[in-house]
C-alpha cells in the first residue's frame, strides 16, 4: 500500500495515471480509480478514452459511486430531501433558538450545509452537545431519513466500510485514490476496510490540512513515498487591468494570440476561485471573441429557461385549487416540457445553437427526474393539492443542479480551483486575484461556531474552524499557480464595479516575493475582430411608408408613461410597446421587482383610502395576495422588501392627507385626445377636491424625494409629461384644476409638483393658474413631438439617462455600447 505525498505539481497524479495506463494497456481491469468529484472522474475517463483505451466507465468514479456496490436498498439523502426533512423538523420541534428564522429557505440551506458537514465528518447527532437546537433538528433528520430508508453521506460510507469488511472487495485487486486534499473519517474507514482485500495507492498533497489523514494512513501501514516539487519554471506574467471586464478581455486577447502562434485551445485553462463573479462575464467575453470554451460548473435547474417558463405557464392558474394523485401531477407538469421551443432547422448547426439544444435536452431530462423525485415524497394514490405538489417541485428544482454534457475536445477549459487539481496545462490563466475573492474569506459558521467546533475536535471529530478554512485558501492559491507548464498568467482588476479601488490578494504578494522575474504588464483595451464584413452603417429608423402607417395605427391609443419610455429611449419603446416583446419570466428570487412593488403600493393605498382601516393588516393581506399571485418565494429578500415597504407606507399614511382637501375619486380612468390620430388613456391614482371645488391630482410613486424632484424637473426638460397630460385629461373631463402632485412614498415621504392652494405641500410649487397652464402646454407639445417621431419610425437606442440601461431588458440586443462607442469616437482602439 503506497502513499504518495508531495507539494502540488510534484508528479503524484502522473505516477498514478501511468500505473492506470499500464493496466489498461495489458487488459488487467481488476482495478478502480477514485476521484473527488464527478467532473474529475469524467475528465479522467475522457483522458484515457482519447488515448485509445477501451474500458467500462465504472472503473473510474467518485467515492460515492465506488461504494455503490456495497450499499443497496438505501438511497442517499438528496439536497431537496434534506431541505424537506429540515423543514419538517423545524415545524414540529420549533426550537427556540431558530424560531425567528426557521421559515427562511436561506437559513435551511445553512443548516443543511452544517448537517452535511457533520455527517461527512462522521459526527452523528449523538456526539453534539452545546448546540442543543442543532442537535434536536439533526437527530430528527437522521430518524426521519432512516424511516424512509435514506442515509446521509457519512453514515452511507460507514455502512459500506462494514460491508466491505464482511464481504471483501468484490475481486478488485488495485485501487488508486487520487486528487483528494484530505480524507474524512468515514472515507478513512472505507480505505481501512479495503486494505485487507486490495492493493491501494493514494496521493495526498503536503499541506497542514492533510496531516491528520497522512498520519491515519501511515498507521494503517501505508508506505510513504515523498515526491519532490518538479522544476517546471513556467514564464509568469502578472496583468493589472482597470476593471474586471478589461481583465477578461485581456485574457481573451492573449488566448487568441496563443492560438495564432499554433497552440490548440485545449492546451489553455482559466482558473477562478468560484463561479461568481467571473464565470458569467467569462462566458460572454469568450463567446464574443469566438473562443470555444467548456465551463466545468453546474447551475440550479430552477434557473434554466424551461423551469422559468413552467413557473409562468397559464396552466398553473387553471390548476390552482385542484387536487390530483402524484402520477397525475407528473403527467400534467411533464406535458409542460413542450414550453421549451423546439430546435429550429439550422444546417450545419452552429456551435451556439448546438449548445442550446444540449442544454435544453439536459433540462428536459432533469425536469422529468425532478418530477419523479417530487412524486416520491407522496404516496402514489393520495390526492395532493396543487399548492403542495408545486411547493415540493419548486424545492427540487431549486436544489437540483444541471450539468450540460459537453464532449468537445479543442476548447479552453474554465474551472474553479477545486476542479483544477488533476489538470496540468501549458497555459493557465488565474484571474480575480483580489482579497475576499481569491482567496475567499471565511467567517465563523453562525450555526456551529468555532468554539463548539474546537470542542468537537478535542473529541476526535474533524470539522474545520474558520481559521483553518482561511488557511486552506492559501493552499488553494498555491495549487492554482502550479498548474501551468509553459506560461502562467496571473491577473486582477484595480477597481470594482462601483469604481472603488480593490485590494490585491495577499497570497499574490507572497507569491511575488518568492518568484523573481515575474513580468508585470497592464491590460490593453481590446475588442474582438468582427466575424464577417461590417455591414454598411444604417440609421435606426423605419423608412417604409406602409410600416409607418402601421406604426401610427398601432399607437393610436397610448398611456402617457409609454410616451415617457420613448422619451427615455426610442429602442426600448420599440421593443416593449411596438413589438410587444415579452421578457423571460424572472427567476423566483428576482420576482419582487420594482414593477411588482409599485403595483402593491398602489393597491394598498387605494384600499386604505377607500376603507380607512388599520394599515398593517391591510398591507399584510395585500402582500400575501401579491406573493401568491406572482409566485414569490419566501426568503430573506422577500422579508426585507416586506419590512421596508411596510415602514415606508406607515410613514407615508401619516402624511397622506392634504390640508383643506378631501378625496373625491381614486383610480379614475380618463382619456385625452392628443391629436386627430392619437388618444392618451390615463389612470389617475387619486383626485382630491380642494376649496372652491378645484381638483388636485395625486400620483403615487414608489420613489425617494430626489427621484420625485427629478421627475418634476423633467417636465421642463422635455423628458417627462405625465403630470401635464393628467392635468389636461382632468380639465378635459370638466374640472377646474387646483394642481398636480407627485407623492414619493419611499424613504422620507415627499410631495412635489405644482398647485394653487393656499397651503404648503412639501416641495410642491405654489403657483398661479397660468403656470399650471404652461406645464400642460409644455407636456402636450412634448407628447406631440414624441408621437411625430414614433410615426416617423425612430427606433434608435439613444438613452437620455444611460444609467437606466443597467435595468433595461434590451441591453443584450440594442448594442448600446457600440452606439455610445461610435458616438464617443473610440472606434479606432486597438483591436484583437
Ligand atoms: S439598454 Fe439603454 S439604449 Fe438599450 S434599449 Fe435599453 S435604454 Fe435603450
Amino acid at each position: 500500500m503506497l502513499l504518495l505525498t508531495g507539494p502540488p505539481g510534484s508528479g503524484k497524479s502522473h505516477q498514478v495515471l501511468q500505473a492506470v495506463r499500464e493496466r489498461l494497456a495489458s487488459g488487467r481491469f481488476a482495478f478502480r480509480v477514485v476521484a473527488p468529484t464527478a467532473t474529475m472522474a469524467e475528465h479522467l475517463r475522457d483522458l484515457f478514452a482519447r488515448e485509445g483505451f477501451v474500458f467500462r466507465p465504472s472503473l473510474i468514479s467518485t467515492f460515492s459511486g465506488f461504494v455503490e456496490n456495497w450499499i443497496s436498498g438505501f438511497d442517499t439523502v438528496s439536497a431537496a430531501a434534506l431541505d424537506a426533512l429540515i423543514e419538517d423538523a423545524l415545524a414540529h420541534l420549533d426550537p427556540k433558538e431558530f424560531r425567528s428564522v426557521a421559515a427562511l429557505p436561506g437559513f435551511r440551506s445553512a443548516l443543511a450545509r452544517t448537517i452535511e458537514e457533520l455527517s461527512a465528518a462522521g459526527c452523528g447527532a449523538d456526539k453534539l452537545d452545546h448546540a442543543a437546537s442543532l442537535q434536536v433538528v439533526y437527530r430528527d433528520v437522521e430518524a426521519s431519513a432512516g424511516a424512509r430508508r435514506m442515509v446521509l453521506d457519512g453514515a452511507r460510507l460507514r455502512a459500506a466500510a462494514r460491508r466491505i469488511r464482511e464481504q471483501g472487495a468484490a475481486g478488485i485487486e488495485s485501487i488508486f485514490i487520487d486528487g483528494f486534499f484530505s480524507f474524512t473519517d468515514p472515507e478513512l474507514e472505507v480505505i481501512e476496510s479495503l486494505c485487507a482485500h486490495s492493493d491501494l495507492t493514494i496521493t495526498l498533497p503536503g499541506w497542514q490540512g492533510g496531516e491528520a489523514s497522512r498520519e491515519r494512513l501511515a498507521a494503517m501501514g501505508f508506505q510513504e513515498q515523498h515526491c519532490e516539487a518538479a522544476r517546471r519554471n513556467p514564464r509568469v506574467v502578472l496583468v493589472k487591468a482597470r476593471t474586471q471586464d478589461r481583465e477578461i478581455d485581456e485574457i481573451a486577447a492573449r488566448i487568441l494570440a496563443e492560438v495564432r502562434a499554433g497552440r490548440p485551445f485545449r492546451e489553455i485553462g482559466i482558473v477562478v476561485r468560484s463561479s461568481d463573479p467571473y464565470v458569467p462575464a467569462l462566458s460572454t467575453a469568450l463567446e464574443r471573441f469566438g473562443i470555444p470554451a467548456r465551463f466545468y460548473f453546474a447551475s440550479p435547474l430552477a434557473r434554466h429557461s424551461l423551469a422559468r417558463r413552467v413557473a409562468a405557464a397559464e396552466e398553473l392558474d387553471v390548476w390552482r385549487g385542484q387536487t390530483a394523485t402524484p402520477p397525475e401531477w407528473v403527467a400534467r407538469f411533464g406535458a409542460l416540457s413542450c414550453l421549451l421551443p423546439p430546435p429550429t432547422g439550422v444546417d450545419p448547426a452552429e456551435r451556439e445553437m448546438a449548445a442550446l439544444w444540449r442544454s435544453g435536452a439536459s433540462a428536459v431530462r432533469g425536469f422529468e427526474q425532478a418530477l419523479c423525485e417530487t412524486a416520491s415524497r407522496f404516496t402514489p394514490t393520495e390526492k395532493v393539492p396543487f399548492a403542495g405538489f408545486w411547493k415540493e417541485l419548486n424545492r427540487v428544482l431549486r436544489l437540483t443542479t444541471l450539468r450540460v454534457a459537453d464532449h468537445r475536445r479543442n476548447v479552453v477549459h474554465v474551472m474553479d480551483v477545486l476542479e483544477v487539481r488533476q489538470w496540468e496545462l501549458p497555459v493557465v490563466f488565474v484571474c480575480g486575484l483580489i482579497e475576499r475573492q481569491f482567496p475567499l474569506y471565511h467567517s465563523q459558521d453562525p450555526i456551529l461556531t468555532d468554539e463548539p467546533r474546537a470542542r468537537l475536535r478535542v473529541r476526535g471529530v474533524r470539522v474545520a474552524t474558520s481559521g483553518e478554512r482561511n488557511q486552506a485558501e492559501k493552499f488553494l492559491f498555491d495549487l492554482a499557480t502550479t498548474r501551468a507548464t509553459d506560461t502562467l498568467v496571473l491577473s486582477y482588476p484595480e477597481f470594482n464595479a462601483k469604481g472603488d479601488e480593490t485590494l490585491r490578494s495577499f497570497s499574490l504578494e507572497r507569491f511575488l516575493e518568492s518568484s523573481p522575474g515575474v513580468q508585470q504588464e497592464q491590460a490593453r483595451r481590446v475588442r474582438p475582430v468582427p466575424r464577417g464584413p461590417r455591414p454598411p452603417e444604417r440609421r435606426a429608423v423605419i423608412l417604409d411608408n406602409e410600416l409607418r402607417l402601421w406604426l401610427a395605427q398601432r399607437h393610436a391609443t397610448m398611456a402617457p408613461t409609454a410616451l415617457e419610455i420613448f422619451l427615455q429611449c426610442p429602442f426600448q419603446f420599440f421593443t416593449a410597446h411596438t413589438l410587444k416583446l415579452e421578457e423571460l419570466p424572472a427567476e423566483p428570487e428576482q420576482r419582487f421587482d420594482a414593477s411588482v412593488q409599485g403595483k402593491l403600493l398602489h393597491e394598498v393605498l387605494a384600499r386604505w383610502i377607500r376603507d380607512r382601516g388599520a394599515l398593517e393588516p391591510l398591507f399584510d393581506q395585500v402582500f400575501r395576495e401579491t406573493c401568491a399571485r406572482e409566485q414569490i418565494p419566501e426568503g430573506y429578500r422577500t422579508e426585507a422588501v416586506r419590512l421596508e415597504m411596510r415602514r415606508n407606507l406607515q410613514r407615508f399614511t401619516g402624511q397622506a392627507v392634504i390640508p383643506g382637501a378631501s378625496v373625491s375619486a381614486i383610480e379614475q380612468k380618463l382619456s385625452l385626445p392628443l391629436d386627430d390620430a392619437t388618444t392618451l388613456h390615463c389612470r389617475v391614482d387619486r383626485i382630491d377636491s380642494a376649496s372652491g371645488g378645484t381638483a388636485l391630482i395625486i400620483d403615487y410613486k414608489y420613489s425617494g424625494p430626489q427621484k420625485v424632484a427629478a421627475l418634476v424637473k423633467g417636465h421642463e426638460e422635455g423628458t417627462h409629461l405625465q403630470g401635464g397630460i393628467y392635468m389636461l385629461a382632468v380639465k378635459n373631463a370638466g374640472s377646474v384644476l387646483g394642481g398636480m402632485l407627485f407623492a414619493g412614498v419611499r424613504k422620507e415621504p415627499s410631495w412635489d409638483g405644482w398647485h394653487t392652494l393656499p397651503v404648503t405641500i412639501g416641495r410642491a410649487q405654489r403657483c398661479v393658474p397660468q403656470m399650471l397652464h404652461d406645464v400642460m402646454e409644455q407636456s402636450r407639445q412634448t407628447a406631440l413631438d414624441a408621437m411625430a417621431r414614433i410615426r416617423e419610425g425612430v427606433i434608435a437606442p439613444l438613452p437620455v439617462d444611460a444609467k437606466r440601461c443597467q435595468y433595461c431588458a434590451c441591453g443584450d440586443i440594442c448594442r448600446v455600447e457600440s452606439a455610445v462607442g461610435a458616438a464617443a469616437g473610440t472606434e479606432g482602439e486597438q483591436e484583437e
